[in-house]
């Protein structure tokens, strides 16, 4: 059953999201994909895109994805495809102090490597500061494009959207 939280704010509660997180082990070992999918839904684009088979295949596509961290290479391919923006991937081995959260970007123009972000959370609110690494235009019709910025390290479950405030020097209007 839908948790009562999702249903009033569309926020996943702690609970939720804390199904979604890895074991510290696995954490420490490279880019980890984390489905925020709570809802069953007609819907499984991400179960097709995933060329690994880390998420495990649907019996019925009311299915809620379940994911197998031992495949997953945390590529971010399925983050892109997901109608639901609900896919992030995250490494927590990119350096000692931040990490790296790919995220769905739909809007355009795309920021350029090196540009500034806000961090924001579910809610939206501002949670620190950070900076593009990757950019992957979405592909048509349907792909979304992805970008992948650096973030405190201590953030990595936090972040799940940015503004984008400079494309690589300029500042975004
Ligand atoms: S990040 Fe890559 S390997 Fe992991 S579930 Fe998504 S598509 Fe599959
Ligand atoms: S594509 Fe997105 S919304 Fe659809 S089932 Fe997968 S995670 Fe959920």
């Amino acid at each position: 059953m839908m948790d009562d939280v999702l249903l009033t704010t569309g926020i996943p509660s702690r609970e939720q999201i804390e199904s979604r997180v890895p074991p510290k082990e696995r954490r420490e070992k490279g880019p980890f994909v984390v489905i925020e999918c709570f809802q069953e839904i007609p819907c499984d684009p991400c179960y097709h895109s995933c060329r690994f088979g880390a998420i495990r295949e649907f019996e019925s596509i009311n299915d809620i994805p379940e994911v197998d961290l031992d495949k997953c290479t945390g590529c971010g391919i399925c983050v892109g495809s997901c109608p639901g923006l609900a896919i992030f991937v995250v490494d927590e081995t990119f350096s000692e102090t931040e990490c790296l959260i790919a995220l769905p970007y739909e809007f355009i123009p795309l920021p350029a490597k090196g540009g500034e972000v806000l961090l924001l959370n579910r809610a939206g609110e501002e949670v620190g500061k950070g900076k593009v690494h990757i950019v992957v235009p979405g592909k048509k019709p349907a792909g979304t494009s992805v970008i992948w910025v650096r973030a405190p390290k201590e953030l990595s479950m936090e972040v799940r959207n940015v503004k984008v405030l400079t494309e690589g020097g300029a500042r975004c209007e």
